[in-house]
């Protein structure tokens, strides 16, 4: 297996979380029979340009099916985000109702209704069905496609290139990241901007994060490496911003290269400093990565296989990819984690892929008075604690698996 962006040999292994099943293939009752298909979760970092990468070993196409079941208008924390970035770059970049914005992953819908609301006209680029049909019905025009070169000449072709072209967690679950890059260079208008929101891969080292590795998720990102992977296209990154999604994310804005509207600022060289500092140049520090995810697995399992020994019991909440991850690798299923609560009619009566835990809704959380309650996507843990401050009325406790094992 060689870099997907420079191609050198990958030799270094960053962590090996066993085999595991796609995060987002949930079953359904009668799957439960059936074999599942499980995949390994090795990942490799590239000694010359330090890309962090999953192998591919299951299709694009076939992660990203028809019923792909997530919907990002099911957060309102997320929806937030998406309107307040709306708010900020149309004021910075004049966006307008003179405006075309293409975004790439586009889901729901869940960020271009807020561009909507302000006359802009607005395309969304979405490969799941399940998803586009959402976004349709509110009226944004949304095509079922994979962005690349190819489609990106269609839309250049079309008149239809962008002033502001962004994707939000799409950058590093592309499988060939030069072919979308080349794309983006492509429908993109002269002094249009491109923003691209990626988690930073300095978030997950430093803070444990390995659940947030599945096999959708192709690439672990740093300012570094996607720097040299835009310059390659001729594309500069002139401002970076951290933003807290997802346990710590990078918004980076890019232009074409020797475009001179856009100034490059000083986040830029401040955060390529900051990382390396951290130690994101050598090898050594990716090196260091695996010994502390099995530190934090065998923590969970004690806390959990005690628990049980004393006779309480344990639920989950969140039936996210990154809980899937979590609970394969450290083996826990529905013998230690009685069903998973989630708020997306989509995912209940569903049972989480590999660990079978049955997906209910938020009344059985009610009616069965856990004393544990194990959150699974911490990216959203604070709107979970004040969402479910009821369980303190009869003395439940929310655990917390990473970044160390906390009980509050
Ligand atoms: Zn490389």
């Amino acid at each position: 297996m060689n870099c997907r962006f420079c191609d050198t040999a990958l030799e270094h292994e960053f962590v090996d979380l066993g085999s595991s099943p796609p995060s987002n293939s949930y079953l359904r009752a009668e799957q439960l029979n059936e074999p599942e298909a499980f995949y390994p979760l090795r990942v490799f970092v590239c000694e010359k340009c330090f890309l962090v990468q999953i192998d591919e070993v299951k299709n694009a196409h076939e992660i990203f099916d028809d019923n792909y079941a997530y919907f990002s208008s099911f957060s309102k924390s997320w929806l937030e985000h998406a309107r307040q970035y709306v708010e900020d770059v149309s004021g910075r970049f004049r966006i307008d109702e003179n405006s075309r914005v293409v975004e790439i992953a586009s889901n729901d819908g869940y960020l271009l209704q807020y561009f909507k609301q302000r006359d802009v006209t607005v395309l969304g680029i979405e490969p799941t069905l399940s998803t586009a049909t959402v976004a349709r019905e509110k009226g944004i025009e949304t095509l079922t496609e994979f962005f690349g070169e190819r489609f990106a000449k269609e839309l250049s072709r079309d008149n239809r290139s962008a002033d502001l072209l962004l994707g939000n967690n799409v950058l590093a679950h592309v499988p060939d990241i030069n072919d979308f890059v080349a794309g983006l260079k492509v429908a993109l208008n002269p002094d249009g901007v491109i923003t691209m929101e990626f988690p930073h891969v300095l978030q997950l080292i430093e803070n444990n994060q390995f659940d947030t590795i599945y096999h959708e998720h192709f690439s672990y990102l740093s300012l570094y490496t996607v720097k040299q992977i835009f310059e390659a296209r001729d594309l500069e990154i002139f401002d970076v911003e951290e933003i807290p999604t997802h346990g710590g994310s990078l918004r980076i804005f890019a232009k074409h290269g020797g475009n001179t509207k856009h100034k490059v600022v000083k986040s830029v060289e401040d955060l390529l400093a900051k990382e390396r500092w951290t130690g994101l140049q050598t090898l050594d520090y990716y090196l260091r990565f695996h010994p502390k995810v099995d530190r934090i697995k065998n923590h969970f399992l004690e806390f959990l296989v005690e628990q049980k020994r004393n006779g309480q019991t344990l639920v989950a909440y969140g039936a996210a990819a990154k809980g899937n991850t979590l609970l394969n690798y450290c083996g826990v299923r529905n013998d230690l984690i009685d069903f998973v609560v989630d708020a997306s009619p989509h995912k209940q009566g569903l049972f989480l892929p590999g660990s079978h835990i049955p997906i209910v809704g938020e009344s059985r959380l009610k009616d069965s008075k856990p004393d544990y309650i194990v959150i699974l996507p911490w990216n959203l843990k604070q709107e979970i604690l004040d969402q479910l401050d009821y369980v303190r009325n009869w003395g439940g406790r929310f655990v917390l698996p990473l970044p160390d094992l906390k009980i509050l």
